[in-house]
């Protein structure tokens, strides 16, 4: 980021009804593990407050879990799934060929859909029978993970001062598409600087 970039803390929350009731979620979240105001915050953390026994995203914690190796089972498209084991215990697994700024995201994520306590539908195909989240289940987990990694007050002032896209992206260790959909959610696109 910008080295004359300040920030103060201050208390702007989006605009947008679904975005600020989200915000407030992933404010109390921030605040429990200790990440300061506009301060970078990692997902993995998470794990201390949901039943999630554990996240896979590397090759070499699916090879301890499975007992053998799981090198090419991954297809590129998918990211991440939260899957319910026993007694309410959750495992978390994310494609472990995708970066670490991704999986970051996808962590986050798949966090927004325990946060809400989501269920999987499950939709009737021509093909088969395909168990999912709603396409409004989706967003919600999408702008959880988003406004936890990005909070909004810090990010409007961020952008009011002139940070690019790809700066915030370094600062806040996700992708640069992450950014881009953060501030379109929250209405700050316009105001920024690609
Ligand atoms: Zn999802």
């Amino acid at each position: 980021m910008k080295r004359d970039i300040t920030l103060r803390y201050s208390n702007d929350l989006p605009g947008i009804p679904l975005q600020r009731e989200i915000e407030k979620f992933t404010l109390a979240d921030r605040k429990a593990l200790g990440c300061r105001f506009g301060e970078p915050c990692d997902p993995r953390q998470l794990i201390k407050f949901h039943d999630v026994t554990k996240i896979l995203e590397t090759y070499a914690s699916y090879n301890t879990h499975y007992g053998r190796s799981v090198q090419g089972e991954f297809e590129q498209r998918w990211s991440g799934v939260t899957l319910h084991i026993n007694n309410g215990n959750y495992i978390i697994m994310i494609n472990p060929d995708h970066s670490l700024s991704r999986r970051t995201f996808t962590i986050a994520h798949e966090f927004g859909h325990l946060v809400f306590n989501h269920q999987t539908v499950t939709i009737t195909t021509q093909k088969s029978l395909e168990t999912r989240y709603s396409d409004e289940q989706e967003l919600e987990a999408h702008s959880y993970g988003l406004a936890l990694l990005l909070p909004y007050a810090p990010l409007l002032q961020i952008v009011r001062q002139g940070a690019s896209v790809s700066s915030i992206a370094n600062h806040y260790g996700i992708s640069m598409d992450a950014v881009a959909m953060r501030l379109k959610l929250t209405g700050l696109w316009k105001m920024c600087i690609p």
